[in-house]
């Protein structure tokens, strides 16, 4: 098996968790910038983490064999303070020509509340001004279907932005149609308690299919299992996917949307 981990918080990860995802197949893993399980309190502490993401982190990962690619945004949980995440989004493009930098991610909305709604407008500028990818965190529980759609119009209204180049994560039953019709790509983030059970995920597929979606572990500091998509995958093949189609969705797919930034290679590819 081999498969494409494009969402992994891996700064609240072990190593053993890198030698373990390695072990069964991972290809990449792709980190998205996040709340860290407490408020920083200036830019110097976005600046810091930032680093830790395109530096120290790759590094990591490497001993493994395994490329580390990352996207950079302050996240929606962080966001009620706009003029803290003025000066964030001030020091982002300084960031941007780093080797292994994607794009502005996970941006979004968590509470739905105006203030993150400002700072979400002015992250797709960013991601516009620049030509970035955008990945974007969906608020969880019942404002999900609220805030994805506040998410989609804000994303729609900027007409710079190609609908191709944007991912929205985790989609659910309720929202994955929403996602797929606006031509963006959805992703499916696979929780033990929360999010998306792999039974879940695998029923979104049998509806759906496997074209413009992907699945990721998130694997945070919360319950949350890093070999979540291989795990998937088993559940897959045991509901009849063939290993060609299990391989196009957690292999193939995330690099067809990943691809879409000339950064994102392989190990053999950079080597
Ligand atoms: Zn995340």
């Amino acid at each position: 098996m081999r498969y494409i981990e494009p969402h992994g918080h891996m700064v609240s990860r072990t190593t053993d968790d890198y030698q373990d995802m390695v072990t069964a197949g991972c290809a990449a893993v792709c980190e998205p910038a996040f709340w860290a399980g407490f408020d920083r309190s200036t830019v110097h502490g976005f600046h810091d983490y930032f680093c830790q993401l395109t530096d120290f982190e790759p590094k990591r990962a490497a001993r493994y064999g395994l490329p580390h690619f990352s996207w950079l945004c302050i996240n929606p949980k962080e966001s009620e303070d706009v003029k803290l995440a003025e000066e964030v989004i001030g020091i982002i493009p300084g960031f941007l020509q780093r080797s292994n930098v994607l794009g502005i991610g996970e941006i979004g909305l968590n509470k739905n509340s105006r203030n993150e709604m400002k700072v979400l407008e002015m992250h797709v500028d960013l991601a516009a001004r620049h030509e970035q990818l955008i990945l974007v965190h969906t608020p969880h529980l019942e404002d999900k279907l609220k805030g994805t759609r506040l998410i989609l119009d804000v994303i729609r209204s900027d007409s710079r932005i190609q609908p191709e180049r944007v991912l929205i994560d985790h989609v659910e039953e309720h929202t994955v149609r929403l996602v797929l019709d606006r031509g963006h790509w959805g992703g499916m983030t696979l929780y033990p308690v929360s999010k998306c059970s792999p039974a879940r995920a695998v029923d979104i597929l049998d509806v759906c299919g496997g074209d413009r979606l992907w699945m990721n572990s998130a694997c945070d500091w919360g319950e949350s299992v890093p070999l979540a998509i291989p795990r998937t995958a088993l559940e897959m093949r045991r509901r009849g996917w063939t290993a060609e189609a299990v391989d196009r969705v957690i292999y193939q797919n995330p690099i067809r949307f990943l691809s879409q930034c000339p950064k994102f290679k392989l190990a053999a590819e950079s080597a």
